[in-house]
């Protein structure tokens, strides 16, 4: 395949043009617009000589994936796009939308870093996909440029936040994901300060201290979920491998390395980590970190037996931390309606039958008219 330019940093690109004989400023040139722009295109660039253009579209790409689906949730507060890349690779990015607080209104991009996930958290619907591959900075930063321009069409002033909580782990793919915060970063490109940016993991130990040696400032989210070794083994299977003091020293040093504070977001599910002995053990495990709780009431994902907590349980739950001491939060629910929220972000929207063919999940089986109908009445194209 030839190289997607979009992954390609300012310096990078003016390296590759003067390799094509042109001057530095055409890379610059070449690098604003492959960057700000939701679907750029080398034949539009007018400010680069025809020749240039034509050479370039014949040597290189500028990768653009394709809008499969779009849907708004009923409170228009949340939306979410079905995207498919050149080699028919699909991922769901979520957008957020806040209006105006004070003086401006926020939109946050939640962006997928591959196209699956092998972590196999028992409460995700992503960790069901078992064929996946990383993806690119050029295609992480697409899924912000789709969402930029999604955002202004609803009369928002664009994306202003991005968070890797989409699909994937995105400390499994550290070095594009630390390629496409650069990217996002840049001054000539979407200018999202690194103080905008978070990335959630479910605990990988030593990427999380190879992130916190990156000397950027963005902010560090880790998945806890449990602070009883053998039930987070059985949510989290993936990130069981690390103990949780290694996890809980790693969380440490990314704090003392960056000076931010770190969140841990801890999933309530109905009957399995909502009981005041667990609020007990995330209290011993938190207790004298400085780092902040985020509750998160589970999403239902049925066909793995993931339940919402009742309302009675969770706040309990909450009471029992806050009451210890932990500076604690519960995240707002958004997004449910159009399976956009947390956890629920898989590659298909609706009925998709080629990702339930890679899942394993039965169409007929997992369609009742009653569901199907359901799907229907919650489906808001945005137009
Ligand atoms: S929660 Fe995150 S790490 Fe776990 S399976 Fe889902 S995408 Fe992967």
């Amino acid at each position: 395949m030839k190289p997607d330019l979009r992954s390609f940093t300012a310096v990078e690109l003016v390296s590759y043009l003067q390799e094509m004989g042109q001057p530095a400023y055409r890379g610059r040139q070449l690098f604003r617009q492959a960057q700000a722009l939701a679907a750029p295109d080398f034949a539009a660039m007018s400010d680069l000589p025809r020749s240039l253009r034509e050479q370039l579209a014949a040597q290189a790409r500028l990768s653009q994936p394709q809008i499969c689906a779009r849907h708004l949730s009923a409170a228009r507060d949340t939306a979410k796009l079905l995207l498919e890349f050149e080699d028919g690779e699909r991922v769901e990015m979520a957008l957020m939308l806040y209006a105006r607080e004070q003086s401006r209104d926020r939109a946050t991009c939640c962006v997928s870093s591959q196209s699956g996930c092998a972590m196999g958290c028992a409460f995700c619907a992503t960790g069901m996909f078992r064929q996946f591959r990383n993806l690119s900075a050029g295609e992480i930063v697409a899924q912000v440029q789709a969402g930029d321009a999604l955002a202004r069409e609803l009369g928002f002033s664009g994306v202003t936040n991005v968070v890797y909580m989409g699909m994937g782990e995105p400390l499994a793919n550290p070095q594009q994901v630390l390629r496409s915060i650069e990217l996002l970063n840049d001054a000539q490109g979407m200018r999202i300060g690194a103080r905008r940016i978070t990335v959630s993991t479910c605990g990988l130990v030593p990427q999380i201290r190879k992130m916190a040696d990156w000397g950027l400032q963005v902010g560090l989210a880790v998945s806890l979920h449990s602070a009883d070794a053998e039930k987070r083994r059985r949510l989290m299977p993936g990130a069981a491998h690390w103990k949780l003091d290694e996890l809980l020293a790693a969380m440490l040093y990314y704090q003392e390395r960056t000076g931010r504070r770190v969140t841990c977001e801890y999933a309530l599910i109905a009957g399995v980590n909502d009981s005041l002995s667990d609020a007990r053990k995330l209290v011993r495990f938190l207790t004298g970190s400085r780092i902040l709780v985020n509750i998160i009431p589970a999403n239902a994902l049925p066909e793995r037996g993931i339940h919402a907590p009742a309302a009675a349980q969770c706040a309990a739950f909450c009471r029992a931390v806050r009451e210890a001491g932990i500076e604690l939060a519960v995240r707002e629910l958004r997004g449910a309606d159009i399976e956009a929220a947390c956890g629920q972000l898989r590659k298909r929207c609706g009925t998709d039958r080629k990702a339930k063919a890679e899942t394993g999940e039965k169409t007929a089986a997992a369609d009742t008219p009653e569901k199907a109908r359901q799907r229907e009445e919650n489906k808001a194209e945005c137009e």
